[in-house]
């Protein structure tokens, strides 16, 4: 019979994706099922970027490229850290790898020896946690609750180091919470670091440029640069360019970790797609105002989700400084009585429940490691938004 390593054989298939799944059959099925679950922009790929993968192509770049990228592209990210973050990376301090959910791999098999700890603040984003644990590290939740605006305070990182933290992650905007940390928000946690000189830094800045009016975006490794040499700054095209499919994360960091990281990559995937590496190159050195654009787009649908939200008795929601998500409370409908007799005694009951009598898909907080919450991902168009909550209001409105 089949055997599991024992490295995966308590991990499952993300709850995210089974809710996807659900939700697609339902949709075949015929069902006009509204889904508000997906991680990844509606928009398509800019036009230029298509074309630079095609010419690429055209030109023979369909070879096996230099194992952690190729000169040119890590040669823009040294400039997009320059121009974006005022960071100072070399060419031999960036990594390139298929999406950054591989450059988180990377780092976490390149670092972690069994039982060394990961910090990493919930909710968040589900997959830190199993990458850690494939990695055989032990991941430390560390709960912020929405009146902490979901971020990490300085006392809460403090008690959570032990002589075995190797990593702190955070990411900023935050994947479910759209929470993100400003400078004073970064500033104290910094110092706590300075003081451990044993913890290392990874910060997941993947949705830099879904911030809005009023948030100014920063990161650890320009804030501090005494610790620069044991931040890791990661980061992507995937939500920047909409372009998820095309698989290109990277990140700047300390040279030894990168060689450590590549020796990991050698041994997975040799290298990034050589096309999409042709793509993310142009993305990086082509006209960046469609970011601007889009983030606006973006926070339209946030005033219009934060709103409807917080219209509905029994949901209140705070509002995200970026990303494209919002995680509303809904204890105010925990022990509500269905119409249909049962009761909602959870966040992961309340969801199954309006996907089967409002078929609108949504995550539950418990998926991200925090309840009684709900996250609704609105990188979909205005008008199913409104659909979408109009059908969640009026689901609510029959709950006693
Ligand atoms: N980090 C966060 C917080 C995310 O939400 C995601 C995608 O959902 C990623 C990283 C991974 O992005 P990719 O592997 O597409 O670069």
């Amino acid at each position: 019979a089949f055997r599991p390593a024992d490295r995966i054989a308590r991990l499952g298939v993300s709850e995210i994706l089974q809710i996807g799944a659900k939700a697609a059959a339902m949709q075949r099925a015929g069902r006009p099922v509204i889904i508000l679950g997906a991680g990844e922009p509606d928009f398509d790929t800019p036009s230029h970027v298509k074309q630079a993968a095609a010419e690429a192509m055209a030109r023979g770049e369909t070879k096996y490229t230099a194992l952690d990228g190729t000169p040119a592209l890590k040669a823009a990210i040294v400039e997009k850290f320059r121009r974006e973050n005022g960071l100072d990376y070399t060419v031999a301090e960036i990594t390139v790898a298929a999406g950054a959910k591989q450059v988180l791999y990377n780092a976490m098999m390149a670092t972690l020896d069994p039982g060394d700890e990961v910090i990493i603040p919930t909710p968040c984003w589900t997959s830190y946690f199993d990458i850690v644990r494939i990695a055989g590290g032990v991941p430390v939740a560390v709960p912020c609750d929405g009146a902490q605006g979901f971020k990490l305070s300085p006392d809460a990182l403090s008690a959570a180091i032990t002589p075995k933290t190797r990593w702190v992650m955070l990411n900023s905007p935050s994947n479910p919470t759209g929470a993100a940390y400003a400078e004073a928000d970064y500033r104290p946690l910094l110092d706590v670091l300075l003081a451990h000189p044993q913890v290392w830094l990874l910060v997941d800045d993947m949705y830099e440029h879904i911030c809005y009016e009023g948030f100014r975006f920063t990161t650890p490794a320009a804030l501090e640069p005494r610790l620069k040499g044991r931040i890791l700054t990661v980061n992507g095209v995937s939500k920047a360019y909409a372009m998820t499919g095309w698989r290109i994360g990277y990140a700047g960091g300390p040279e030894a970790l990168i060689k450590a990281m590549a020796v990991v990559q050698s041994q997975s995937t040799s290298c990034p797609s050589s096309i999409s590496q042709a793509a993310a190159l142009a993305a990086l050195n082509g006209p960046q105002d469609l970011l601007a654009a889009r983030a606006a787009d973006f926070q339209r649908r946030r005033d219009l989700v934060v709103a409807g939200l917080n219209a509905i008795p029994g949901i209140t929601c705070r509002v995200p400084e970026g990303a494209f998500y919002t995680f509303a409370d809904c204890s105010g409908l925990i022990g509500a009585t269905t119409p249909e007799g049962g009761t909602i005694t959870t966040d992961r009951e309340f969801c199954a429940w309006l996907l089967e009598t409002a078929e609108v898909a949504m995550v539950p907080g418990a998926a991200f490691g925090l309840s009684p919450y709900f996250r609704i991902s609105y990188a979909t168009s205005e008008a199913e938004l409104r659909e979408a909550l109009a059908r969640i209001s009026a689901a609510c409105a029959r709950l006693r």
